[in-house]
Formats: structure tokens, sequence, C-alpha cells
């Protein structure tokens, strides 16, 4: 027999022991499903939480947030899905009829199996606030769908009115440092939209806790999950924009040749897919690389204040600016606004002092190390501009990262030569801090 998630009736529920706000809401369902780590059948309740002003405008008689929040563990595993309220037709009909087969179709090297999902549809309206919302990280895609979407360049009712700070996509698996990080990053998305002008919605959800750890699926497939909390809100939300990574060039629903290793590049097919009765949305950012949209922010006084692309700022002590200056995100960040002639517009976020005297060794660092997708257009952005790249960030590129990337590549694969690297401390010369893959590893074994 087929393996199923079963999810129940949604019902609302106020929280009093919220460990993360003085007064909460929760959209709940519970669900029956065979845990992915442990192989046990178990149902517990999966929920939506939000402050509770929100709680009028969550939608407790349509399953779509549920649906979409478990569709890619689903697809992961293997097990179909059953739930009990109806989901919105149109949801229902691009969902099994497009994006489940597509995506499946073409994950060949990656499982994503072609499921059913199963239940009552309705094609009604439901009545929203019109707001239009997205979802914020604080990066270079979140701050260029926030910049462009409060310019005068947009209609009104397209113009944005909320963004959204949730837990899902966390790399976390314990509660107690889930609910820790997400604390501060909440904060930090607050500032920002106070200094545009917008209102924050803060969503803590456990969906991380139905998902099979190390989370490669949760992260991989992560814009359905992502979307689900705009369905929690369907009373409130009528537009959502995500924020995608790569532009429309580099359109591939293959996570292993796309060159960003996610399902951000076919963002537009799921835009599409996601798109209900009730929501709209729409992949934003698609239409230009991710150094045009730096471009574009470069002189947004918000981002000049608040970008924070950092991967590692977690491991490194006595941190001076929000991001590090020193992990691979920083350094492609700090490279192309170096070529776009606007380093100095974020001297208040990144070291930028430490990126003029290493200038050479860094560029060459981001030349050597990241992918393709990110390099294409720099030289041609560095000479449109006047800053070209120097002749010495060559040499570092191809006499020492191109061999380093190469030796660690052989790491992977090696016990020895990675007991050797992480013992003798290379990762440390070479970043300048501990590598976070290793930290990650140590800590959860
Ligand atoms: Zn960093």
């Amino acid at each position: 027999m087929r393996k199923k998630i079963k999810i129940g009736k949604p019902f609302i529920k106020e929280n009093t022991d919220s460990l993360i706000f003085d007064e909460s809401i929760q959209l709940c369902a519970n669900v029956t499903m065979e845990n992915p780590n442990n192989h046990k059948i178990e149902s517990k309740v999966c929920y939506y939480e939000f402050d509770k002003k929100y709680k009028k405008y969550l939608c407790d008689n349509r399953s779509d947030a549920f649906v979409m929040g478990l569709l890619t563990t689903a697809m992961e595993n293997d097990m179909d899905i059953e739930f009990e309220s109806p989901i919105s037709e149109k949801l229902y009909y691009q969902l099994s009829t497009y994006y489940i087969p597509l995506v499946s179709k073409n994950n060949s090297s990656y499982p994503m199996y072609d499921i059913k999902i199963a239940g009552p549809t309705d094609n009604k309206i439901i009545k929203n606030e019109k707001a239009v919302a997205t979802g914020c990280s604080g990066g270079v895609d979140s701050f260029y769908t926030i910049a462009k979407h409060t310019s005068n360049d947009i209609p009104k009712s397209y113009k944005l009115t909320h963004i959204v700070c949730s837990s899902s996509g966390t790399s976390d698996f314990t509660q107690e440092r889930v609910i820790k990080n997400f604390k501060n990053t909440f904060d930090e998305i607050q500032k920002i939209a106070d200094d545009c002008n917008l209102n924050a919605i803060v969503c803590y959800n456990n969906l991380y806790e139905f998902y099979k750890v190390p989370f490669k699926g949760f992260q991989t497939f992560a814009n359905t999950t992502y979307g689900s909390i705009a369905f929690a809100l369907q009373k409130l939300i009528s537009i959502y924009y995500l924020s995608s990574g790569p532009s429309l060039t580099y359109f591939n629903m293959d996570i292993n040749v796309n060159g960003v290793g996610d399902a951000s590049s076919f963002d537009l097919l799921t835009a599409q897919c996601i798109t209900s009765e009730n929501i709209s949305f729409y992949s934003t950012g698609m239409e230009l690389d991710r150094i045009e949209k730096q471009e574009y922010i470069s002189d947004f006084e918000p981002a000049k204040k608040n970008l924070k692309v950092c991967g590692a700022y977690e491991y490194i002590k006595d941190l001076h600016f929000i991001n590090c200056s020193r992990c691979k995100k920083c350094i492609r960040t700090m490279s192309h606004l170096y070529v776009l002639g606007k380093l100095d517009n974020f001297k208040d976020v990144f070291d930028v002092e430490y990126f003029y005297k290493n200038k050479n060794k860094l560029l060459g660092k981001f030349l050597g190390i990241d992918h393709g997708y990110y390099i294409k257009k720099t030289s041609d952005m560095g000479k449109k501009y006047n800053h070209k790249i120097p002749l010495l960030a060559y040499f570092y590129c191809y006499c020492l990262y191109k061999p380093l990337k190469f030796f660690k590549k052989l790491l992977k694969d090696s016990k020895i030569i990675k007991k050797i690297y992480y013992k003798s401390g290379i990762d440390i010369k070479i970043n300048g801090y501990r590598d976070p893959a290793h930290e990650f590893n140590k800590k959860n074994k």
C-alpha cells in the first residue's frame, strides 16, 4: 500500500505558552505520516504561529497551507497526500497536473516522486484585505524585490505592504536553537520593515519537524513552504512575491545541472503553479542577474544599512559588522559591489577596509571558488564602471584558489585528508574562521 500523509481539518488555537510572541495564535492541523527520520507512524500537530493580531486573517476552511507546506516532504519520501478540508481548485489542478509531475520527471538524480494529492476542492473566492507581501531574508534578492516594489515604477495595487519573516528554510532541527536563531533574525527584519515603511509579519512554524534531516529537500525546493505562509494568511494577502535567485536565462528544472543547485532556477513555473483563485504569486527579479540586482539596490538607503548576505556570522567570534566579510557569500557580494564602484556605500555592514587591504586575494578567491553564474558578467560590469579586476586577482584565482577548490573536492571522499585538513587548521588559515560545515557535522554527530 502507498504511504500517505493525512491532513486533518485545520483549526485555530490560541497558544498561551508561546516561546516567540507575548500573545500568539496558531493555524493548526493534525498530521499523520511516517516520520522520514525514524520511519515510525506519528500523529502530531503542524502549525503556523503568528502574533495574535493576525487571528482574523487565518484561513481555517482550506487545507492549502498544509498541502503546500508538506508537499516537498511528500514528494521526497514518496508519500501521497490526503486532506479533509478542501483546497483551492486552481491550486489542486496546477499542482497535480503540472508542478508535481514536472518536478518529479526532471530531477531523476534527486528523488522527487510523482505523488498524488487527494481530497475535496473549492473554487469560491475568499475575501481578503489585498495585502501585497514578500518573504525577506535581508539578502540581495529580497532587497531587490523591496526596492523595486516600493518604487514609483510599480502600480498602486502591486506595491508592497508587508514583508514576511519566517522560520521556514532552517537548517537546524532542535527547537531551542531554531527559536534562538529565529528571534535574532526577526529583530533584523523588523528593522528593515521600519526603514522601508512596511509591516513585518513574523511567522514561526514547525514544518521542519516533518522533513528529512539534513533538510536537502526542505531547503532545495523551498518556495512551496515559503508560499504556504501566504495561504495561512489567505484573508489578508492577495499578491505574494517570490524573490528569485538566478535570472530566467538560467531556467532549468534539474537542480543538478542548473548551476545554482536549487529550485530557484524554475521559480517562474513554481509561481505559476501555486497561484490560486485568491493569491497571485510572482517570481520577482528573474529579469536580472545578481550583479544587476546589486546595481539596482546599491543606492537604496535601507539596503545600505541592513543588507545581510553572510553565511558564517554564527561561527565567528567578535564580529564587528553584520556580515563577516570573510565567507564565500560576503566575498561574492563585496566583489560585485567593488566592480560596481559602490562598495563604500555599504561600509556600515561590511568590513570594507579589510576588503581593500586584501583586494587581489579576495577577488581572486571569488573568481576561483564561486559558481559560474555569479562570476559571469562581473568583469563586464567592471569595464562598464571602470573598476576592472586586477591581473593579480587572476593570478590568485588560478595559482591558489582553483587548486584549493579541487583539493576540497577530494576532501569529500577521503576521511584521512579531511582529518589532516581540519586538524592542522588549514580551513582557518584560508578562511579566517572554522569551516561551518565542519562545525555543523561535529555538533550533530
Ligand atoms: Zn560572511
